[in-house]
């Protein structure tokens, strides 16, 4: 992999790719940006070039290059969360420390990437403090984040910040499509609903089948609701999935609600779309979205997944509760009519 085979980021390519021509490189970063993105894939890109001995660095050919790609050289350290609590602790800081100083003198230079960097504890955060206020020479330290806000301030400061930005549509499309194997056409519908993020939209390729079968039952509603008749899923996955499910239809069910024709993601089921629209509004279609998103954030922090999945039941029944008042602008268009 080069740097242009990393897809989007052009601002933090270029950016990093100047302060290695100017010789530079500062001591600390902050790749700060959503999941699946590719803060992990710069940071990997800048420890090669930092650590290549090929001519056009990185050349992805030397020995160097190809121990970082398979992430086992002794000179480029990963850190991540671990345990329970999924958190970066100070054992975890003072043991890279150890294993960075017992390198020898020759090696060009010593890079760790330390992934999540919200998860850092604050004795870690303060142990990985020092390290960054009194740099040596050849030691570089990428860390990346998809939540700064959650980032201890003392070490934002410490760093050069890079923000990385969604990956436009096209880019992550051209993922699934390209690494795996998916079909043009449901990759162009996966990438609108994956918000910019490659890991996003992989996850949703692998749980595509799931989700159809979840959105060809809300295609038998809202009359028969045969879906509301079968047994509520109970698993925390099972009713993330159901929620998920649920607001993508919602949205799909304002658009046909208020422009019709539509760029609904759900082009299969516009028919059932536009049936559901008559009975529905712009209004109740934003207010069930809200508290769907009230529900999916509950189920986030260990409600009872069954509890939400009722109460999921019962906004849905509400949306098609009422019929229409008939000539309200942000009623039903009719677009055959
Ligand atoms: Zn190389």
């Amino acid at each position: 992999m080069a740097w242009s085979d990393i897809l989007g980021q052009e601002f933090p390519k270029r950016l990093l790719q100047a302060h290695l021509c100017a010789g530079r490189v500062a001591h600390a970063y902050l790749l700060a940006g959503p999941d699946g993105v590719g803060k992990g894939r710069v940071a990997l890109e800048m420890a090669k070039t930092l650590n290549c001995v090929g001519e056009a660095r990185p050349c992805d050919a030397c020995g160097p290059c190809r121990q970082i790609a398979r992430r086992i050289h002794p000179d480029v350290h990963f850190l991540e969360p671990t345990g329970a609590s999924e958190q970066i602790r100070m054992d975890d800081i003072r043991s890279l420390m150890g294993r960075i100083a017992l390198r020898p003198f020759s090696a060009r230079a010593q890079v760790a990437i330390l992934a999540d960097a919200q998860r850092l504890t604050e004795e870690a955060a303060n142990s990985l403090l020092k390290v960054l206020e009194e740099p040596s020479a050849r030691s570089y330290f990428f860390l990346t984040t998809s939540r700064l806000s959650d980032c201890l301030p003392t070490i934002v400061s410490r760093c050069q910040l890079i923000r990385c930005q969604p990956l436009p549509r096209e880019s992550v499309r051209r993922i699934l499509v390209e690494t795996q194997g998916c079909d043009p056409r449901l990759a162009e519908v996966i990438a609108r609903l994956a918000a910019g993020s490659a890991s996003a939209a992989v996850d949703l390729a692998a749980r595509w089948t799931r989700y159809e079968r979840i959105w060809a039952s809300f295609a038998e509603g809202p009359a028969s609701s045969v879906w509301l008749e079968r047994p509520l899923p109970e698993t925390r996955q099972e009713v993330a999935e159901l929620l998920d499910g649920m607001m993508e239809w919602v949205r799909d069910l304002a658009v046909a609600a208020t422009v019709g024709a539509a760029p609904v993601t759900h082009a299969a089921h516009i028919e059932a779309l536009r049936r559901q629209a008559l009975v529905v509004d712009l209004d109740r279609c934003l207010e069930a979205a809200w508290r769907l998103a009230a529900l999916r954030e509950s189920l986030e922090q260990f409600v009872s997944p069954r509890l939400v999945a009722a109460l999921a039941r019962e906004e849905w029944l509400s949306l098609f509760h009422e019929t229409p008042v008939h000539g309200r602008p942000s009623t039903v268009h009719r677009e055959e009519e």
